[in-house]
Order: C-alpha cells, then structure tokens, then sequence
C-alpha cells in the first residue's frame, strides 16, 4: 500500500438542516452531492472534511417542544437523531455533524459576537416592521405580497421592539466588488448574478437578536443576556465552530479552502450576510496574493427538485415519499438517479417512474449487462489460456479510459455531477461495444486465436478495474461489489484508473469472479410488484384464459422442487415474505406474496414448487430470483405441495 501525501485540503459542508421535520428529498439531495464530491476528492488524494449538521434553536422548536410539553432539547436531541440515523443509512462519509446546541458551537458563536461588539460593528437600536411569525422574520415593505407573507400567505403582525444589529450596510459596495473580482466565488454563474441583483437595492442592517421575553430558546447574547441571538449569526457561523474557532489547529489548515454547498433558497443569507459577517469578524480573504488570511466563503448553489410535474400519472406525493424509495431500490440506485437526473444548479423533476427508468436502462442494461457478461466471459475463458503468456492490452481502450477520466475530472472541478457520470457512461458503451466486436466467445473456438482471446479478456478485466474505481464517489456499494469481482484489494485511488495496470498473465485473470445481477430489472408495469409473487397474482398466472401454448413453450418454464430453508417478513410489507431456498446445491432469495397467508414459521422446513428460470427482480429492496407457484380462489391461497418427498432440485413437468 503506498501513502499517500495530501496535494490539496478541501473543506465541504452542507447546510446544517433545521429540525423541524424529518429528513427528505431536499436534505438527502443536498447531503448525497456533498458526499459524491466528498469520496470523489478523496479518492484524488485530498485532504478533505465534509461538515454537516443541523440547526436546533427558535421558534418552531420551542413550541413544537411546549405543545409536546417535553423541554426543547429533549425534542431537538430526538430530532437530530433522526437526520444521524438518515444518513447512516444512507451511508454518507461526513467527517463531522455540528449541532447548533452543542457547547462548542454556542462559545465559538459568543467570542465572535463579543469580538464584533466591541469592534462596534454591532448596535442596538429599535426596529419596526412587519412580522411572519411563521419565517420568524422581518419582511420589507417590498417583500410583502398584498399585505401577506410571500411564504406562508397569511397576514403579518406589527410589531416593534429594540434589538442589536449588524452593520451590514457599510458592507454594501465592498460585497458588490468582492463578488466582481472573484467570480469563482459563487457557481453556478447565474446565482452571483442574483446576488449583483439583490446589492442594486440599498443593503439593510442586520437584525441579530431577539429578545428572551419572546424567545429563550437560543444562544444569549454575551453582552446582554435579556437577548438571544438569532437565526443567521447562530446558524451559519456552524461552518466556524465545526473547526474549533478562529485560531484552532482544524481552522487554520480548513478554512482557507471552504465550499459551501447550499440550495438556491438561501441563497441570500449566505451569499449577503456571511461575506458580510465574515469581512467584518476577519475571516474573509479578499485578496489572490494575501493566501495567509482565511478563505473565499466558496458557494455552490443547486436547483430544486419538483414532484411529480404531472408528466407521468404513477409519481410520489412528497418529499419524505420520495426520499423513502431509498428503502426501496437501495442507496446507489437512489444516488445515481439525483447525481445523473439534475443537471447541478438547474431545476429537476423527481418521479419513481423517472427513477425506476434510469434503473432499468443506465444501471441494469448498461452498467450491470455489461459486469455481467464481462465477468461471466473471463471466469469462462481464462484458464484455456496458456500460462506464462503476457498480458497486452488494446490501446483503443486504453485511449478511452483516458480521455474519459479527464471528463470526469473536468465535470467534478465544476461540480457537474450529471457530466461525470455520463462521461462515465459513455466508457461502459465503449466497452459493451467492444465486447460485441471483439467477441470473445467466439475466439474462444478457434485455438489459433488465443493470443487475441486472452488480449480482449485482459483488457476487459482491467476496463472493469478501472470502472470500479471511477464509479467509488457515485455508487459506492455497488462499485466495490465490481472492485471485488476482478479482484483489486489495492487501496482506492483515482491516479489507479489508469487502464495500466499489469495484469501479468492469465492465471491473473482466474481471479476474476462472475458477478451477475448488480442491478435487478424493476417492473413497474403494474400497480403492485409482479415478478416473484406467487402465479396467483402475478402476470403468469392472471385468471384471463390465455390461447393455448405449445409444449415446446411449456418446456421454457423451468420448474423445480425447492425446500424452503428460511422464511422472514420483507420490512414494512404487508403481503411480502422474503424465502431462503435450497434448490439442489443453489441457495436463493425468492420474495413471495404470501405473507398474508402463512407465517414465515409455518414455511421452513417444506417443499414447495417454483420456476427457477424467471428473471431477477426487486421487490421493496429484495432481490428476488425465482417465484414460489401458488393457486388462489376469492382470498383463499394454497402453496403447491408434493404428495411425496422428493429431493430439492427435482424438475417438475
Ligand atoms: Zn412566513
């Protein structure tokens, strides 16, 4: 294993999420960019920290908490935990998650207001104005849409009271030519574009507290504990305390090279008040040459997704519907949908039908096709060839790999998860071409081939070695299911996918293991799953008299006697069971629609009948590899029995 020395740091956050609500789309889309980006940087050698964290002071909490009668921190714990289990789940690689009531953050939110205030960079003064209770927040007289809350369109309360203010004003036309010097500051272009907008208008100081007699429920003032302090000075210095501070170790090595990953709805509070904020604490470089003060608060800005957009009928009510189809089509299938669907920065629209299309096409068809027969292709051929020989690979390939992990290098620097994975796309058609003109098989036949047989094989291999790594940041369980099958248990980096590597001879390639159904098919046809259910509710055993088949068309089906060795419930399915089966020496995974009729108990131990020759599918995350025949009546259901013991395997005609 070589070590690896650290070329750049690279410090990425997301927002810290306000826990108001349980995790959705919005969060997980965030939080899985930032991750992508994260092991992309990682797997390049940085030295990365991906910060994320959640946001727990305020209104909304506290009288979530009153209504509950529990103290806001119980809820707040509870809560958090939500979003720590998601992304567990999810398996994100956060270095960190902040939350805004820990100790560290509150003193590190303290020194910075205190240092502000004696800088007199901060005031008190009264202010009046109209008030969303809702947004806990102040709207200008230009805000307000016919006398309503442009968010939540309910009536505004007056109201008026003394509180401490930034001077973010004075900050106006020092922001405006900040922005105009660094253009790399704010991506995509269009949203530094909207921030030259907002600075057309005169900037307003910052209101930055609240006074306790109408929240207690936040960070006191250090300077005048009658107040707490609110929403942005408490939530986006988190990107701050996270590192221990002005001054910490973690701070001076990170903060130089931040990247905040944030959605365009707050837009404004970061790229307004935090340069604001930061200019007037220190903690902003404005200068390329001066690379000792800290760094350009770096913003990459993404779009919204929308529902359903009435495209197609089959689509998912809300945002915490859609993230749960995480459950059920697994992480990566969820992960390289959002990279690959939403070009970053723009608008996109989230169906399951959308989803479930990029399955089947992208991930079954070209990617798992492709490891399929690549795989199953060496395991068959590679011992004919004879020892010794070296292995040479096909330069056309190789030239392939190159240009395509320059693409995705190109398309990562600018946060373009969608073009990386379609240059990645484009090598896995390079290479299912190369399979059907090459075609191994066929100079498998023909011993005068050898030589160009064990060249397409070695090359093949290594195309495989080189996909898994370049697939690590964007489907990582399935890309180390492909690292394994060839065999790499090198240490994962992005300088191996070189298409270099020695595959020295062909007992190398004897390593390689078959690995088939990385991405089952999902039919969707139907309401319900279809495939795998018992015949009673599946498409071959509809009720409707069908014409009549021939016995050739009968001997498709491959009918066998199976022994049921395990039987559980499919989490949150009513109608699924989800069987181990022995069929001869073969294990299986069949998921069967019979949970409504047998306990899983009642099941092991028995033969049933099944066809053994259906293809693969999933079924609320199974993986289901066969179907269980059962016969229905009205609500009865009855498995098929054998009226003798027969061994398991048996063929059944
Ligand atoms: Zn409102």
């Amino acid at each position: 294993m070589s070590s690896r020395s650290p070329e750049r740091v690279f410090y990425l956050t997301t927002p810290i999420y306000y826990i108001n609500g349980p995790p959705h789309l919005g969060h997980a889309y965030t939080t899985i960019v930032a991750d992508a980006m994260a092991r992309y940087r990682r797997l390049a050698g940085d030295d990365v920290r991906l910060l994320t964290g959640t946001d727990e002071h305020g209104d909304k909490i506290a009288q979530a908490a009153a209504r509950g009668g529990e103290p806001p921190q119980a809820l707040a714990d509870r809560n958090a935990q939500a979003f720590r289990d998601e992304w567990d789940a999810l398996g994100i690689t956060h270095d960190d998650f902040i939350r805004t009531t820990e100790p560290r953050h509150a003193r590190v939110v303290q020194d910075i207001l205190q240092a502000l205030f004696d800088k007199g960079e901060i005031y008190f003064g009264k202010y009046g104005g109209s008030y969303c209770f809702g947004c806990e927040r102040f709207y200008t007289d230009k805000e307000i849409v016919d006398g309503k809350c442009p968010d939540h369109q309910t009536p505004l309360t007056y109201i008026e009271e003394e509180n401490y203010f930034f001077r973010m004003s004075v900050y106006q036309e020092w922001l405006r030519g900040y922005l105009e010097r660094h253009p790399d500051v704010v991506q995509p272009d269009r949203y530094r574009n909207e921030l030259l907008g907002f600075l057309r208008e005169p900037l307003q100081d910052l209101s930055i507290s609240r006074p306790t007699s109408r929240l207690q429920w936040g960070i006191p003032l250090p300077f005048d504990d009658r107040f707490v302090t609110y929403v942005w000075f408490d939530a986006l210095l988190n990107y701050v305390s996270a590192l221990g501070g002005p001054g910490a170790e973690d701070f001076r090595r990170y903060w130089p090279h931040v990247h905040h990953l944030i959605g365009k709805d707050i837009l404004k509070p970061h790229g307004i008040y935090w340069p604001c904020m930061l200019k007037a604490a220190g903690l902003l470089r404005d200068d390329e040459a001066r690379a000792e003060l800290p760094g350009f608060a770096r913003l990459r800005v993404h779009g919204y997704w929308t529902l359903g957009g009435g495209k197609i009928s089959k689509s998912v009510g809300n945002v915490v519907e859609a993230l749960a189809l995480t459950r059920k089509y697994g992480n990566d299938a969820f992960r390289y949908f959002v990279l690959r669907e939403m070009p970053f920065g723009q608008d996109a629209n989230f169906t399951e039908d959308a989803l479930v299309e990029r399955l089947n096409a992208d991930l079954a068809n070209d990617l798992g096709n492709l490891v399929s027969r690549a795989t199953t292709l060496i395991a068959a051929h590679a011992a004919k060839a004879p020892a010794g020989r070296v292995l040479t690979r096909d330069p056309g390939l190789e030239g392939a790999f190159r240009k395509g992990r320059a693409a995705v290098d190109a398309a990562m620097a600018e946060f373009a998860f969608h073009r990386a994975l379609a240059a990645i796309w484009e090598l896995i058609t390079v290479v299912n071409q190369y399979v059907d003109s090459q075609q191994p098989w066929a100079l498998a036949k023909d011993p005068g081939q050898t030589d160009r047989l064990v060249t397409v094989l070695g090359s093949l291999a290594e195309a495989l070695r080189c996909l898994g790594l370049l697939l690590l940041p964007f489907v990582p369980e399935s890309a180390a299911r492909i690292r394994a099958a060839v065999g790499d248990r090198t240490e994962a980096t992005l300088a191996a996918a070189d298409f270099g590597r020695p595959w020295r001879s062909p007992e190398d390639l004897t390593a390689v293991q078959r690995l088939t159904g990385l991405f089952p098919r999902v039919d969707r046809t139907a309401d319900t799953p279809t495939a795998g259910t018992p015949a009673a509710t599946g498409p071959a055993g509809t009720a409707t008299p069908t014409g009549r088949i021939s016995i050739d068309e009968f001997k498709r089906l491959d009918l066998r006697v199976a022994e049921v060795v395990a039987a559980e419930p499919v989490p949150k399915s009513k109608k699924l069971l989800k069987l181990t089966i022995r069929l001869g020496d073969e294990s299986r995974t069949i998921v069967a629609g019979i949970a409504e009729h047998y306990p899983p108990d009642a099941l092991v131990g028995r033969k049933v009948v099944v066809v053994a020759n259906l293809e693969p599918a999933t079924l609320m995350g199974v993986a289901s590899n066969g179907m269980v025949l059962a016969g229905s009546a009205g609500d009865a259901l009855a498995l098929l029995a054998l009226d003798r013991d027969l061994p398991s395997g048996a063929k059944v005609r």
